[in-house]
């Protein structure tokens, strides 16, 4: 384990207690959520090193799903994944005035989100730190897919849409990897960005059991501002900021099974989650970002 000593967002010094969370799909093992003093915002700490946080991924919720569509969870799991993908590839395809263009998916896993995109015409890029990912990718989908520190490499102002989805909250290098992904992004481009919101309502009526901690795979625990905050420090804006309602549900899900709760209650929850998220802008479970550079006009 290793302990941070200084705020990963703004650097500050000191940090206080605010939750102790348990590991509920791997190790079991207790790990401990800190607040900044100055900013607040949240991470895990003390964190698995670069060489411990292999062993936190083993789990078959890490592993490629097998598209066996057998059982009606299995047929619901792929039907969610293919509205998924397809909602993905739509939004991408809005934020550019002439698509396809050039697209970085930062974090890719096995490639399925790539893979559409390349269908599509899309010119396709995938960073992705697991090698067991990076293979199906190739089996699969026939990808190449590069370690994320191949981040540092690429060819400066030269992406349309750098994508992340649910990848920020894993970065242990908060500030060095927005510095390559802004570097990377074209003058005109857009990054999109989706992480869960502790400052939803689930988030605070589940507490240390809501299920987008994460723990200690999640090490950052964002609010908007503190998104906010992150890319306004590299000249980047977030110029929109949408839902992702369907993610209310799965985390009301798995929080419910985490505080041995009443499964029933769960999509009333994240019901009640969603619709108060109308009403409180950017209260979402789980939220995307859409960030520009500051000149874009
Ligand atoms: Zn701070």
């Amino acid at each position: 384990m290793i302990s941070v000593d200084r705020c990963p967002l703004c650097d500050h010094e000191t940090a206080r207690h605010v939750l102790t969370c348990r590991d509920h799909t791997v190790s079991g093992e207790p790990f401990t959520i800190v607040e900044c003093d100055r900013c607040g915002f949240r991470f895990t700490n003390p964190r698995p090193s670069a060489d411990e946080l292999g062993r936190y991924y083993q789990s078959e919720d890490y592993t490629p799903h097998q598209d066996t569509g057998q059982t009606l969870i299995d047929t619901l799991y792929q039907w969610v994944r293919h509205y998924t993908l397809w909602s993905k590839r739509r939004l991408v395809a809005s934020l550019i005035d002439r698509p396809p263009g050039r697209l970085l998916d930062f974090g890719c896993g096995t490639g399925g989100f790539l893979a559409r995109c390349q269908a599509h015409g899309w010119d396709a890029h995938g960073l992705e730190p697991d090698p067991t990912a990076q293979d199906v990718a190739l089996e699969k989908h026939g990808l190449t897919v590069e370690p994320p520190d191949r981040i540092a490499t690429l060819p400066a102002d030269h992406f349309d849409v750098i994508t992340l989805w649910h990848v920020l909250e894993h970065v242990a290098a908060l500030h060095d990897t927005v510095e390559h992904l802004t570097r990377t992004l074209a003058p005109s481009g857009t990054l999109v960005v989706a992480v869960p919101n502790c400052a939803s309502l689930d988030a605070q009526f589940y507490g240390e059991h809501w299920a987008g901690y994460d723990v200690p795979r999640h090490l950052s625990h964002f609010r908007p501002r503190d998104v906010r905050r992150l890319f306004d420090r590299h000249g980047l804006t977030v110029e929109a900021v949408r839902p992702m309602r369907l993610d209310a549900f799965y985390v009301s899900l798995l929080s419910e099974g985490y505080c041995d709760g009443w499964l029933p209650r769960a999509p009333l929850v994240a019901l009640g989650s969603t619709l108060w998220a109308a009403r409180h802008k950017h209260r979402s479970s789980a939220q995307l970002y859409l960030i520009r550079h500051d000149e874009t006009p």
